[in-house]
């Protein structure tokens, strides 16, 4: 029987990843049934504490990377752009309201509220937030400083008085940014994000009606218009990015622009903390940007949220967030090895045992009997320090055979027979059990990139195609570890037959992640082997990340450029350089989306934002 994938809850949330989990087909991990690393996913709306990162096994992801509070913290925020605009330029590092961290920059702030008041007059608003506050709490806006009184760690920051409004409604975006990996930088953004509106119409003179200045949902729900009717903005306080996006088409704007620049903002914050972010391959972060258009079309950056909210409030919530869980699974690309758990443990304790023949061997089986033994016969004085003598020297020999961060996967892989074929490597033993039940088990029968959607008769190629993409993503287990004589090997083979995701998103198929080897610097520890350059070209091919992946559309790296610069360590300036060219050739040409670009930008990057993105080079003028 085909293994189905585990997943962890913490605290019982949140509701919706359990739904979409158990829809396509995983197990939810019980404590009292399972060991205690038979799972897959550990999802947490808190962060996991540094010894969980270090222990973790092959088949196991997070959902948060380590140490992203540098975005997350409003206070790190403010001083990690500002200390980014000092070093890249403040043309390019515009999009973060000039801010202050209260007490200690307040001679400063006094400073900057002094001058403005002389040059601009008293009409200059300034918002209050506590630095490690969420949802709205705490927060007020004030005009004159005599009002600004604080009793904990808090930012002052411009407020932006002059917002994009919907029938006189203020709204901000929520963009769902995925960080797939931060070494090397891979980013995707999904298309379909929510807009939240405030419930009550905006006024400058009523500073004290947070109805009418914010737009979180946790305030908005409980205010006395949610449900009335609101102009174009209906009832509730939300919308899809989608009916946003149809509202920008009918008053005729081109939003091309717009969403380019909020792609920037994404690419340009992470900028600020990915190059000291620890590499941990098995995370992956879903981050919340909150975005402000003023009336000029300008985005603003105002926060980063950790964990942004999952609770399902109205009817957007559930079309936006169902997808968005959906995509994130599809993206983090589980395969038929994931589901292997056990066999791939009890391959990794018996090489460890072979090795250290003086440890009791601890198998699965007898902890799991004792387990079992304890539910059934209640703690009895057997079973009980059994359990626990098992468990802590299992925990011992794991901790003795880790790495921090990078795990060493292939020693703990199930049997695995390498052979090149027609250019591709191949897990024999895997592909002899792969059957479509347990392709749809691995995707999911909701899977949006379900193998089994595309029907072997009337589309043999597609499917033969599907099919070999998981083939390959059997040996590479997941996109970050590759070993030396692979690495070889790939570079000896036609890698360019395992490239799949271009034509798939040109037959208009949403497609998995498709797998593919990597090269060992994906795993963050190795330095990569030196190869003769007309091999590394065909490498660099390699290394491309899919394009799109359900409703995901990857925004970093965004061309060749951006791949070569964030391969080995991020080359932070070439990368902004790069960003300004783009929006500058955005903004500079709009024939330049009519004219042919001979695809001499051979990179398929996508434009985010219109339902059907087109491709990058299809609007860009080369250079
Ligand atoms: P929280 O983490 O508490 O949600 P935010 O920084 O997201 O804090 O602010 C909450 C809301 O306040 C935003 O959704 C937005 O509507 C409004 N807001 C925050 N900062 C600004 C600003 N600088 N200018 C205008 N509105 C702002």
């Amino acid at each position: 029987m085909a293994a189905s994938l585990v997943f962890r809850l913490h605290d019982r949330g949140p509701e919706v990843v359990r739904e979409v989990l158990l829809e396509r087909g995983w197990e939810e991990y019980d404590e009292e049934e399972r060991e205690e690393e038979d799972w897959n996913l550990y999802w947490r709306g808190s962060g996991f504490r540094n010894s969980e990162y270090h222990n973790l096994l092959p088949w196991q992801r997070l959902n948060h990377h380590p140490k992203t509070a540098g975005l997350t913290r409003k206070d790190c925020l403010a001083r990690n752009l500002r200390r980014m605009k000092a070093t890249l330029g403040s043309a390019l590092y515009d999009f973060s309201p000039t801010a202050f961290i209260l007490p200690n920059d307040y001679t400063r702030f006094l400073a900057e509220y002094n001058k403005l008041r002389v040059t601009r007059g008293p009409s200059v608003y300034w918002i209050c937030k506590p630095v490690d506050l969420s949802r709205g709490r705490g927060i007020f806006i004030f005009e004159d400083i005599k009002d600004l009184v604080y009793d904990c760690s808090v930012i002052v920051q411009r407020y932006i008085s002059n917002p994009l409004l919907i029938s006189g409604y203020k709204f901000d975006l929520r963009i769902y940014v995925c960080v797939k990996s931060f070494h090397p930088l891979t980013v995707y953004v999904h298309q379909d994000g929510l807009v939240r509106f405030a419930t009550e119409k905006y006024n400058l003179s009523s500073l004290h009606n947070l109805y009418a200045h914010l737009t979180n949902t946790s305030i908005n729900k409980f205010g006395p218009f949610y449900k009335t009717e609101k102009g174009r903005v209906g009832q509730g306080c939300k919308w899809t990015m989608s009916k946003f996006r149809h509202f920008l088409h009918s008053q005729d704007i081109d939003e091309l622009l717009l969403w380019q620049r909020i792609n920037n903002i994404v690419t340009l914050t992470l900028l600020a903390v990915a190059p000291s972010a620890p590499s941990c391959p098995n995370c992956v972060e879903l981050f919340g940007f909150d975005v402000l258009v003023d009336v000029k079309f300008k985005p603003w950056l105002l926060e980063v949220n950790y964990s942004p909210a999952l609770t399902l409030d109205c009817q957007a919530d559930i079309t936006v967030k169902k997808a968005l869980i959906s995509d994130l699974i599809d993206l983090m690309n589980y395969t038929l090895t994931d589901s292997l758990r056990e066999r791939a443990y009890q391959r990794h304790e018996s090489s460890f045992h072979a090795n250290h023949p003086s440890h009791a061997k601890p198998e699965l089986s007898k902890v799991k009997e004792a387990k079992f033994q304890k539910r059934r016969s209640g703690h009895t004085s057997q079973t009980l320090p059994l359990l626990k003598s098992l468990c802590q020297r299992e925990k011992t020999d794991r901790r003795q055979s880790r790495q921090p961060f990078v795990p060493g996967y292939h020693p703990l892989l199930p049997p695995v027979v390498l052979h090149a074929a027609r250019g591709r490597i191949i897990n024999t033993a895997a592909t002899e059990t792969h059957t479509d039940k347990t392709l749809n088990l691995i995707l999911g029968p909701h899977s949006r990139t379900n193998v089994l959607a595309v029907n072997r008769q009337t589309r043999p190629a597609l499917a033969r195609r599907l099919m070999d993409s998981l083939h390959v993503s059997e040996v590479t287990n997941r996109d970050d570890t590759e070993t030396e004589a692979e690495t070889a090997l790939s570079a000896e083979t036609d890698v360019s037959s395992s490239i799949r995701d271009i034509p798939q998103r040109r037959l208009g198929f949403g497609c998995p992640a498709p797998s593919r080897k990597l090269p060992n610097i994906y795993s963050g520890n190795h330095r990569p082997a030196k190869l003769p350059l007309d091999r590394t070209v065909a490498m660099n091919r390699q290394h491309v990340p899919p394009l799109r992946v359900g409703g995901f559309v990857r925004t970093f790296p965004f061309n060749a450029a951006t791949l070569k610069a964030s391969l080995h360590e991020l080359d932070v300036r070439t990368v902004a350089q790069e960003l300004h060219k783009l929006t500058a050739q955005l903004a500079a040409s709009e024939e330049a989306v009519k004219e042919d670009t001979n695809g001499e930008e051979d990179f398929d990057s996508l434009l985010w934002g219109p339902e059907d993105p087109p491709l990058l080079s299809q609007h860009v003028r080369p250079p």
